[in-house]
């Protein structure tokens, strides 16, 4: 659990080449799939263990690999925190401009996502966050309405978020595709991934119960330490 949650938070501060424990054949400066920090099946009933093997194995590495494969032409960009590139999207040469954008939007929102995720979890936020989402929209279970009704009318593949805004304020928004509300200069802090992919063999075209089910696996501690760390 200790060395998982390292190797995320190294991941994703682009600090890959100081972490140990790479495959051979990849680069000092590549990314990596960070580990999964519980079993396949710890999700279940609210999301089957097949689905987080496919989807974090097979999906999220894939992400990484084309992000990999598209930056290495591009020494300079190579290692630098995802989140600077997402951030500076615009800045990076054209040529790479969109894969940037899908695959390492994919990977950060993966990222992400696993962490937001956890056994024994759901229920509600406590303190500042459970305060702040309170006041801002208008209670806890308008707030699990806004989100999940973003999330489901999203069309075609996306997230529907919760993020802190270059204002501090917190907002719910969706993003088409591999989009992250990094790109606007917010800081997500919730995400749910509303692509087929995470939710099509256990709830087929059912997108409205896998959101409702996948409430039960929020973890609030680690979307708090999110929303403290986002405020500065
Ligand atoms: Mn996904």
């Amino acid at each position: 659990m200790i060395l998982d949650r390292r190797n995320f938070l190294t991941t994703s501060l682009g600090l890959a080449a100081a972490a140990t424990g790479f495959a051979k054949s990849a680069s000092a400066a590549d990314y990596s799939l960070p580990a999964l920090p519980y079993d396949f099946k710890a999700l279940e009933p609210h999301i089957d263990a097949r689905t987080m093997e496919i989807h974090h194995d097979k999906h999220h590495a894939t992400y990484i690999k084309n992000l990999n494969d598209a930056l290495k032409p591009h020494s300079a960009l190579q290692g630098k925190p995802v989140e600077e590139l997402l951030k500076n999207l615009k800045d990076l040469p054209t040529a790479v401009q969109m894969v940037v954008r899908n695959n390492g939007g994919g990977h950060y929102n993966h990222s992400l996502f696993w962490t937001i995720m956890g056994p024994d979890a759901g229920g509600k936020p406590t303190g500042k966050l459970a305060e702040a989402i309170s006041s801002t929209f208008n209670g806890f279970d308008a707030f699990k309405t806004q989100l999940s009704d973003a999330a489901v009318k999203r069309f075609g593949s996306g997230w529907g978020w919760l993020s802190v805004g270059k204002d501090g304020k917190l907002a719910i928004t969706s993003s088409p595709n591999q989009d992250s509300p990094l790109m606007d200069g917010s800081t997500p802090i919730l995400g749910v991934d509303v692509w087929e992919h995470a939710y099509y063999l256990k709830y087929q075209n059912k997108r409205v119960d896998y959101v409702a089910a996948w409430w039960n696996t929020v973890n609030w501690a680690e979307v708090a330490k999110r929303y403290d760390s986002a405020r500065g």
